[in-house]
């Protein structure tokens, strides 16, 4: 197990900045995502990882080793990218064992890493078949199988479920977390699904526009986000923006809709400009006599609803450009479409962010 430590990390094309001084140190063991929108720079900072990309400032370290100027393949990297990329002309055993034969490894052995990673990877039988033989789920597995073959020192995997169905790629979420955990290598995966992020994860980089904008466990990432930007991309949310009007550990919050009261874990000062945000599953409809004891209130028309798996997401229209949205479960009760309703939250739900 190895440990990949940036320090300074940056990447300039001509005057774009790809990604901009980037600290970060991935331990030993670890699976740490990369995720991000389309562009925010989560590719480039694997290839700087792998060799394919020189940064253009900043250290890159694998262990104690500094390998900024080291070429790919001398870093001890294993790779898996979207598209499989299996030679197709070689049957299943030989794509696996081909990184261990050009090495000048014994046949038996070859043959002996080649069974261990097909019980591994659950596909034991089909070491005789072609790549264009098995389905696309298998044939990633077996890029994986190949990626370890030789055991490296750091996996990194670029958007390697991007190609399947969503069926398939849950599954396949699940898989490969079992074998990276069973192999115990220090893993880089980039992905752009949050979903995928959150279930695979031990920890997640949530990259905006060539940054870091917070480094934490998947449920930090979600229960606790430190920016807008965090908040919104990682799971559905409800921005408030408002000021704050009194401060302390807790705040009072004054918005168009209404005084709110929230936890204040950044100890926002009193006149500073701050959005509320609350998860959907943090909100419920109120009883006439819940509304007489909760503080965070708003009133509004119910205005439509969409099922979400089992749960029913009902849109509350509040003002002209306002609407917030509702989690329920199918069994609450919730007011029809164009009724009038109170919703409301517990301060403790509402995550007060820094800026509007
Ligand atoms: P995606 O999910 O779409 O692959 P990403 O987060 O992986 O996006 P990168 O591929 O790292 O993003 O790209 C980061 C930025 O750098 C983008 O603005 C991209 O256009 C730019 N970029 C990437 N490679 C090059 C290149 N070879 N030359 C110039 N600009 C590049």
């Amino acid at each position: 197990m190895s440990r990949v430590r940036l320090q300074g990390v940056e990447k300039r094309y001509g005057d774009h900045l790809a990604v901009a001084s980037l600290d970060l140190d991935i331990r030993e063991g670890e699976f740490l995502t990369l995720l991000g929108p389309s562009g925010c720079g989560k590719t480039t900072t694997l290839r700087m990882i792998a060799g394919f990309v020189r940064p253009t400032a900043g250290r890159l370290f694998i262990d104690e080793d500094d390998v900024t100027a080291v070429p790919p393949q001398r870093r001890g990297i294993g790779m898996v990218f979207q598209d499989y990329a299996l030679f197709p002309h070689m049957t299943i055993a030989e794509n696996i064992g081909f990184g261990l034969v050009e090495r000048g490894a014994a046949k038996d052995r070859v043959a002996a890493r080649v069974r261990e990673l097909l019980e591994l990877i659950r596909l034991p039988d089909i070491g005789e078949r072609y790549p264009t033989e098995i389905s696309g789920g298998q044939q990633q597995r077996i890029a994986l199988a190949r990626a370890v073959a030789h055991p490296p020192r750091v996996l990194l995997m670029d958007e390697p479920l991007g190609a399947l169905d969503l069926k398939l790629r849950e599954t396949m979420q699940l898989e490969l977390r079992r074998i990276q955990q069973a192999l115990r290598i220090t893993t880089v995966y980039v992905t752009h699904d949050q979903t995928e992020a959150m279930t695979m994860s031990d920890r997640i980089a949530v990259m905006n526009a060539g940054s870091v904008e917070q480094l934490g466990i998947p449920t930090a990432i979600y229960d606790t986000p430190r920016t807008r930007f965090v908040a919104d991309f990682v799971g559905k949310i409800n921005f408030i923006p408002g000021a704050v009007a009194a401060a302390g550990a807790s705040a009072l919050i004054v918005t168009p809709l209404g005084r709110f009261e929230a936890v204040n874990p950044d100890r926002l000062q009193s006149g500073q400009t701050a959005t509320i945000a609350v998860r959907p599953e943090n909100i419920s409809f109120l009883s006439p006599e819940a509304r007489a004891t909760t503080v965070n209130r708003v009133d509004g028309t119910v205005e439509g609803r969409s099922f979400v798996g089992n749960l029913l997401h009902v849109t509350l229209r509040v003002d002209a450009t306002t609407t917030l949205i509702v989690e329920t479960r199918p069994q609450d009760p919730v007011p029809p479409d164009g009724a009038r309703a109170t919703i409301g939250w517990r301060p403790e739900r509402a995550i007060l962010l820094p800026e509007r």
